[in-house]
């Protein structure tokens, strides 16, 4: 090896938030994509964002070269991974260039589909609310370099001043993550083209580092996860891909053919997988030690020769990091390095774009309240202030005493622990958890519902009219007082019940004209909650959330839907549903306290709904759904910590709703069918009833609910609500007779897949005229 490998920085962070701190990425491509700017002038925006963003870390203090991670996207990182391998299926036909280029309309093609081809699919990434494009690769993938716009960014950042350290998702991620494209044989397996791949990531490495890239980030969040053994990549394989990889790209040497290689590892500790990522020859590897334990003296023997780059910030949540406990770690592994012969560097656990960009602006929070978040930028100083203690503990004792105090402040603050709130959930026993049997409450229900067989109702949003939203817009602009917003939402309601009565729907919904978002509402109702203003985090492509924050216990000062209900139930004789979103949701969805199990705080958010579905029932509702959406979405990523996440998330909705009187009927809905590991524990939620997505899989669940069988209440939705195509009334009579051949029909209900927020009233209407429709013809044969 003729050429030094260059010294990784002492600080740096896995990734930053690409939107912009006002968003401005999702205004520029959201106005490229309605043909309302030109793609230079999309482009310019988002070089402004990369050069802002270089310019910030900097500032913040990554100042030594590669310190800056490149990792912008226009709308998510394995699409930019698949785009520049050229890993596009076949089904879209030709999108290359004349040139064998990508460009970025065939980008936001993939992202988006066009008239005759859906989107690539979408799905969670990792234990994360961030949803990434899933690549189709099969063997007839021909991979080329294809893009090199990571080529590019890094030329734009360095011509400015700053050499930046691109980011790509590595060979065994990009691959695991990958499903069998529609041509594949049956049991194939993308993991199979690894040989086939490598080649074009030798090609771009060996551009970037022409480029002048020093070091260059594989990012392989995969070696996290346990293998998933039904989709043939068992942790062994795993390891021999891993192997396999790196023996391919780190062949050239450093500087003759390729930048030095940070092979970072984010969401988790490596485990079983910690020998083989040791075993390669990256110069360096980015461990997630917050949510992951520092390995132990043997595993971190085999590091020798790298640098160690010590996750200890977390990237994924927004608190304070307890630098005095994190400093005690980085003298262990220090002592470590020193030891084995590896050397030690400091950075966040994950990429930062699952928080927001910066906690000073939310001049809104109470100052103690912001003094205990660090959001992405505050995290850039604690990373360069443990760099600092590493490099002279002297220097960094100031900050790290500052952190100590604040940590401290937050535990003896009276509204983070409240002794009634804890009371209550110790006091808890078993009988909380769980309702007299199912049969004892269906014939409780029967006699005060006298529903028809396949009943029909709706998820429970309807359309959210621009009307509806800028009522809310005029209320928080102090434009309208809350007596005239509560008149709008209630005439909204009405609107909504009158329509559900005109189509004859058996069990009614309010339409939840008056929620913003179906956690974000309950936050802002709950004590223990806060919600910031410029708080957004990148969901998918241009899509963003607001999450909020809960920073204490959390208990229900006033009824929150009480009143609407109320209204909604007063104007039908026909039963109104109440719609609350579970605790397990409200959870996944926000930013949670991280000084208490989630149980505990999950069973806080449980008994402030229990008590909601007491005043709902005293307030004569007789019908009430707790929605789970994201139940599947908090699943950890290793199996052996799975039983005990599903046992507390059940419980939580089991607490709950268990006080609920037999004759209520309990509803929940969940946004996806694909069950695997976790139909016990839908099952074990022991609701009533139960709708779940069905149409885009053409019922396909209801094999599962047979096989499984699923002795309660089901509605597999039967109106894919995610497109504005109108079903017919014959095909959703097709799929109901599809589900009575495997679900009983006394069980089952006919609904739409999921609430009808984002779609428009005339295609809702024809939608659901047809749906009742085909629900009265089906009954005749019943
Ligand atoms: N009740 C919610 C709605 O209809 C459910 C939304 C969801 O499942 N994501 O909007
Ligand atoms: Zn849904």
């Amino acid at each position: 090896m003729s050429v030094q490998t260059p010294a990784f920085p002492s600080a740096t962070i896995l990734g930053y938030p690409r939107i912009g701190r006002r968003r401005e990425l999702k205004k520029a491509v959201e106005a490229y994509w309605a043909g309302k700017s030109s793609a230079a002038e999309l482009q310019a925006a988002a070089e402004q964002i990369q050069l802002g963003t270089a310019a910030r870390l900097t500032e913040l203090g990554l100042t030594e070269p590669s310190a800056v991670p490149g990792t912008f996207s226009f709308y998510d990182q394995v699409l930019d991974t698949a785009v520049a391998l050229g890993a596009v299926p076949a089904r879209f036909g030709a999108l290359h260039d004349a040139d064998g280029r990508l460009g970025l309309d065939a980008y936001f093609t993939l992202a988006r589909g066009n008239a005759e081809q859906q989107p690539l699919e979408m799905t969670k990434w990792f234990d994360t609310n961030y949803h990434y494009l899933v690549p189709e690769v099969g063997p007839e993938t021909s991979f080329s370099l294809s893009s090199e716009r990571v080529v590019d960014e890094f030329a734009l950042a360095k011509a400015n001043g700053t050499v930046t350290r691109p980011y790509l998702v590595g060979p065994v991620t990009f691959l695991a993550l990958s499903k069998a494209s529609d041509d594949a044989p049956e049991g194939f397996s993308p993991l199979s083209r690894l040989e086939d791949v490598l080649p074009v990531y030798a090609e771009l490495l060996e551009r970037l580092a022409a480029a002048g890239a020093e070091w260059v980030q594989l990012d392989e969040p995969v070696l996290v996860a346990d293998g998933d053994d039904a989709a043939g990549t068992t942790s062994a394989q795993l390891s021999a891909a891993v192997e396999r990889a790196y023996a391919a790209l780190t062949a050239p040497a450093v500087g003759e053919g390729r930048p030095a290689i940070l092979l970072s590892a984010p969401y988790g500790g490596l485990g079983e997988q910690t020998a083989a990522v040791a075993a390669t020859g990256v110069e360096a590897v980015a461990l997630d030690l917050f949510k992951g334990a520092l390995p132990s003296a043997a595993e971190l023997a085999a590091f020798a020769g790298k640098t160690v780059v010590a996750g200890f910030v977390d990237g994924h949540n927004i608190w304070r990091n307890d630098l005095a406990a994190s400093a005690q770690k980085l003298d262990a592994l220090k002592a470590a390095g020193a030891e084995h012969g590896f050397a030690v560097a400091v950075a966040t656990s994950t990429s930062t774009f699952h928080v927001p960009h910066d906690v000073e602006e939310e001049t809104q929070l109470d100052a103690q309240l912001r003094s205990w978040l660090a959001f992405a930028d505050q995290k850039v100083r604690e990373v360069a202030v443990l760099a600092s203690y590493l490099a002279d503990p002297a220097s960094a004792a100031g900050a790290i005493e500052e952190a100590t105090r604040v940590i401290a402040s937050r535990a003896e603050a009276p509204d983070v622990r409240r002794p009634e709130v804890r009371e209550r959930t110790a006091a808890l026993t078993d009988a909380d958890f769980s309702r007299p049997a199912f049969v004892t409450r269906a014939a409780a229900q029967d006699a005060v519902l006298h529903l028809p067989p396949l009943p029909t109702t709706t998820i429970g949003s309807f359309p959210q009219t621009a009307e509806v939203r800028g009522a809310r817009a005029r209320l928080n602009k102090g434009a309208i007082d809350a007596a005239e917003y509560e008149k709008l939402m209630k005439d909204e309601i009405k609107r909504v019940v009158d329509l559900q009565e005109e189509l004859g729907f058996d069990v009614l919904v309010h339409g939840e004209p008056e929620r913003n978002d179906m956690v974000q509402y309950f936050a802002e109702n709950l004590d223990g909650f806060d919600v910031t203003v410029h708080g957004w985090v990148q969901s998918y492509g241009s899509r963003c959330t607001r999450p909020s924050i809960l920073w204490g216990d959390v208990s229900r000062p006033a009824p929150i839907t009480v009143p609407w209900a109320e209204y909604a139930q007063s104007l039908t004789d026909k039963p109104m549903k109440g719609m609350l979103t579970g605790p397990v949701t409200i959870l996944a969805w926000s930013f949670v306290r991280d000084d208490q199990p989630l149980a505990e705080t999950a069973n806080q958010v449980a008994l402030a709904l229990r008590d909601e579905i007491a005043d709902l029932e005293a307030a004569g509702i007789k019908v009430i759904q707790v929605d789970e959406p994201a139940l599947r979405e908090l699943l950890p990523l290793r199996k052996a910590d799975q039983p005990a996440y599903l046992d507390w998330s059940v419980k939580s909705f089991r607490l709950a709703t268990a006080g609920a009187q037999d004759s209520t009927q309990v509803h929940t809905h969940l946004c996806y069918s694909e069950f695997g590991v976790i139909i016990d524990a839908i099952d074990g939620l022991d609701a009533d009833v139960t709708s779940i997505e069905a149409a885009r899989s053409r019922m396909e669940v209801v094999n599962d609910l047979e096989a499984h069988g699923f002795g309660r209440g089901v509605g597999p939705g039967v109106y894919d609500i995610h497109s504005p195509r109108v079903p017919g009334q014959g095909e959703i009579e097709e799929l109901l007779k599809t589900a009575v051949e495997h679900v009983p029909a006394r069980q089952l209900w006919v609904n739409p897949d999921c609430g009808l927020k984002t779609r428009g009233y005339a295609e809702t209407e024809d939608s659901l005229r047809n749906l009742v429709g085909a629900a009265k013809t089906a009954r005749a044969h019943v």
